[in-house]
């Protein structure tokens, strides 16, 4: 603003000036309001009184702090905006710089809760900066910094050992849905809180909860046309509480493939292969390179060596496989190259969709586009799918980040729950008869915050193009 006061005048005109000038002289007479932002009777304004940047991170240099980015920012009614958080990291430089430790602390004490836990790293401040600033990146690098070597060493086992975690938690579901049964949901929140006494941020039991899914069985038909990956959130995270009873995810997908003509190989050793954004959000670089190096060398031989294009179902892990080049090896490089990675949004729009009879209709929907799908420029796929079947389509206008994040939304369930806040009462106020989605946990952010199930668009899909005669005993629930 300051840049361009000596300029406004030149680019609106006099007539236009002298309007702006009026209006800001009525709300602010005596001229307290940034002063000589914008409007300035000085020439030379736009050389005196700047701001310093200070250099703190290659990521985030270029910021002006201009603050196109803070409306699309999940965490911006709870803590800090993106702006807000590269402000913060310059004055903590600012104040060392200077040697002012007191001050420095007092900011630093906030820092790692409002800048940092408070983050879902989704990456939609990028989408909305000038320059392109993703403040997710600095935030994964600054939780980086944060890990010790047990830490790491941990991660970089649970990255290798990933099927057995998958089983681990499928049991840990079923064991925490019995207790919350016999003792109700208030008692299993206190018990996962108690870590928190000694500091230890473990994540909380905040309903609706999954059931445990189960385990994916394998499917080799003879000369299949794609591979379809079930991913490990779809592997583990079941139905909430309210769903109707039927198909699973994998089932509905194989059963709309097996219809539109599509033999959809699910490979046997699909568990255990992630596409690491649990770990990269987390800044455990060496478990996400890990992670990620394995599937993506599964995926070249499901594929078999990239003959068939591989869809994934959950559109964060589409996101994260489609944008992981730089992390490969050499040889992975080579080989993701010549994938075809499809988020099951677009072979649902695309591969499906075209090839199934939409029998019946429901009245009015509402779509919640995650974050990767908008990233992915696949919102307008998502949406041709629920206009295929459904009267009406909604998407809340203020449809946005969850702030879920893959576990956000059970360790700082406050961000999720400010996030959602407004799409929320908008999705309510829609009257629908079906709410979908396409990542799981975003699925029960949204659950938790309108009190109305959302589902994979899957189900909506399947259910408009049912042959009753050709799906089994499976009731007619979408
Ligand atoms: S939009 Fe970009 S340049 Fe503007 S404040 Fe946000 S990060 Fe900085
Ligand atoms: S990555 Fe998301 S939560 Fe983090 S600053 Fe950007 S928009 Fe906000």
């Amino acid at each position: 603003g300051r840049n361009m006061a000596p300029f406004v005048e030149a680019e609106w005109g006099r007539e236009a000036y002298a309007l702006m000038r009026r209006v800001k002289s009525l709300a602010d007479p005596e001229a307290l309001l940034n002063p000589g932002v914008l409007i300035s009777e000085d020439p030379e304004e736009h050389l005196h009184h700047l701001k310093a940047l200070p250099e703190v991170d290659g990521e985030v240099d270029a910021c002006m702090e201009c603050g196109y980015c803070e409306q699309r920012c999940p965490s911006r009614d709870l803590t800090l905006t993106p702006r807000q958080r590269i402000v913060a990291r310059r004055e903590i430089g600012r104040l060392s710089s200077e040697g002012d430790a007191h001050a420095r602390a007092a900011i630093e004490v906030d820092f790692p809760y409002a800048a940092l836990d408070t983050c879902a790293v989704d990456g939609l401040c990028a989408t909305a900066c000038p320059v392109s600033i993703d403040t997710g990146q600095l935030t994964k690098k600054l939780r980086a910094s944060r890990h010790g070597a047990v830490g790491k060493g941990v991660s970089r086992w649970v990255a290798g050992h990933m099927r057995l975690v998958e089983a681990g938690l499928r049991g840990g579901l079923a064991i925490a849905g019995l207790v919350e049964r016999l003792g109700g949901a208030s008692l299993l929140g206190a018990l996962t809180r108690l870590p928190r006494v000694v500091g230890v941020g473990t994540p909380l039991w905040v309903p609706p909860m999954p059931s445990p899914a189960r385990a994916p069985a394998g499917r080799e038909p003879v000369d299949p046309t794609a591979v379809y990956f079930p991913s490990c959130l779809s592997r583990t995270l079941g139905s909430l509480p309210g769903e109707p009873a039927g198909p699973s995810l994998l089932e509905t997908m194989t059963a709309l493939g097996a219809r539109a003509g599509e033999r959809l190989l699910v490979p046997p050793d699909a568990g255990g292969h992630c596409c690491g954004v649990p770990f990269s959000s987390k800044g455990y670089v060496e478990a996400h390179q890990l992670a990620v190096n394995r599937t993506v060398a599964a995926m070249w031989r499901w594929s078999r060596e990239g003959q068939l294009p591989v869809v994934v179902d959950t559109s964060p892990c589409t996101y994260g496989l489609r944008t992981c080049r730089t992390i490969l090896t050499p040889d992975n490089q080579r080989r993701f190259d010549r994938l075809t990675i499809m988020d099951a949004v677009e072979f649902a729009s695309d591969r499906l969709l075209p090839r199934l009879d939409v029998r019946r209709k429901e009245r009015r929907v509402v779509l919640q586009p995650v974050c990767s799908l908008v990233k992915m420029n696949l919102t307008p796929h998502l949406e041709r799918v629920a206009r295929a079947c459904a009267e009406e389509v909604v998407v809340p206008l203020d449809a946005g980040c969850c702030g879920f994040a893959g576990d956000r939304g059970w360790l700082v369930p406050e961000l999720t729950a400010s996030a959602t806040n407004r799409e929320a009462a908008q999705a309510q106020a829609a009257g629908a008869g079906g709410h979908y989605s396409s990542s799981r946990t975003c699925e029960i952010a949204l659950t938790r915050a309108t009190g109305q199930v959302y589902r994979s668009h899957l189900f909506l899909l399947e259910w408009a193009t049912r042959n009753d005669a050709s799906f089994g005993n499976f009731p007619r629930g979408k």
